[in-house]
């Protein structure tokens, strides 16, 4: 076996890593962000600390990642409390995706067949504004703390799910050591055998891909998929790049990536074709671009739903098909996500042309 997949006597240890040095240094106030990036309020709209249920969090190495002196920078605006967040919106609900109707046992999300969602925590490393877990009632629904007992007793029983998705908040916030417990109790279920792990930390703080980490996931018996969550290219910079090649090398992986499309920030075709492209590059295919679910808070992120035909008609004209991502966006009581179909016409073909 390749000896990046042995764990080292170190890593056992219970001194706190790098990445949650990084986790617990992480920006938590618009002043502290703002002066990083030599900026002032005037150059902003109004803005908040996003108040105590859901404040500013962002973390040092996605904060480098941002443009200094850009009030507009696209990853500068996922993270920045807006006073427009306060504003209520007609139409726009605290479980816009039906999530707590679809709870089967604290902590376990079954709506779709032959997967299950496992909400392992609350916590992520980075608040995204746009988030439609924002209001999720994390203290009923969360599967960590010793409470993954009833979400692994329904995964046992269950012999039509072979998928067990981990989720959140965001899983590897957890440390090694929890995580080698929870797969270990997973891999003793015979009818599973795909892991998937929907994870942002390794976007936002990429020294989360430990050699432990790694050798967890290449030793355990199930297929592992890992779903990242990237909206702009300017997340994907060397360090980035390096922590995903590093997860390519396990063996049968699958790396993806989820973005969702957002108004100011991915809204182009120049921004969605480059970011396809830097996920290529890092070994890392396109596979959702989500419609904004209407969380209270979030209108000012939305793109309507005929603006995205346009884009995804026009980065379909501009890339290979496996560089496209499916358009999809969540309706509470459906059997899986609602995929929006597109079909290119050369009329749409002739307008991208002036557009790029
Ligand atoms: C999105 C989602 C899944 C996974 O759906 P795929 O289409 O397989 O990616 C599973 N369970 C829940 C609750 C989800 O929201
Ligand atoms: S990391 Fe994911 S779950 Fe956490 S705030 Fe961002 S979008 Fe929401």
């Amino acid at each position: 076996m390749n000896p990046i997949f042995t764990i080292s006597a170190q890593n056992h240890s219970h001194s706190a890593q790098p990445w949650q040095q990084a986790l617990a240094n992480a920006i938590r106030s618009p002043e502290t962000l703002l002066a990083a990036l030599e900026l002032s309020t005037e150059q902003l709209p109004p803005i908040f600390n996003g108040g105590d249920k859901f404040p500013l969090r962002v973390p040092h190495s996605f904060v480098s990642r941002m443009k200094k002196g850009d009030p507009n920078d696209p990853l500068l605006r996922q993270v920045l409390p807006l006073d427009e967040e306060n504003n209520f919106t007609r139409g726009y609900l605290s479980d816009p995706v039906g999530d707590l109707a679809a709870s089967e046992a604290p902590g376990l999300l079954h709506k779709y067949h032959g997967r299950a969602l496992m909400i392992t925590t609350g916590a992520c490393a980075i608040h995204c504004r746009y988030c439609f877990r924002r209001h999720f009632p994390y203290h009923q629904q969360n599967a960590a703390a010793n409470e993954w007992d009833a979400a692994l007793s329904h995964l046992n029983q269950d012999k039509s799910i072979n998928e067990v998705i981990l989720s959140g908040g965001d899983p590897l916030a957890l440390s090694d050591q929890r995580l080698a417990t929870l797969l270990e109790q997973l891999t003793q279920i015979p009818h599973l055998t795909r892991l998937r792990i929907h994870t942002r930390l390794p976007v936002v703080i990429p020294s989360r891909i430990t050699d432990a980490l790694i050798a967890m996931i290449a030793n355990c018996r199930l297929t592992p998929v890992i779903v990242i969550h990237a909206n702009h290219a300017n997340e994907i910079n060397n360090e980035l790049h390096t922590a995903l090649k590093r997860l390519q090398a396990i063996p049968n992986i699958t790396l993806l990536n989820q973005s969702v499309l957002l108004r100011g920030i991915n809204d182009n075709h120049e921004a969605l074709i480059a970011l396809s492209e830097a996920l290529f590059a890092s070994g890392v295919l396109p596979y959702y671009l989500h419609l904004l679910d209407k969380a209270q808070g979030t209108a000012h992120f939305d793109v309507p739903i005929t603006q995205a035909v346009k884009l995804l008609n026009g980065i379909h004209a501009k890339l290979p098909g496996y560089l496209v991502p499916r358009l999809a966006h969540e309706e509470a009581g459906a059997q899986g996500k609602t995929l929006i179909t597109i079909t290119p016409s050369h009329k749409e073909n002739e307008n991208i042309n002036d557009t790029i």
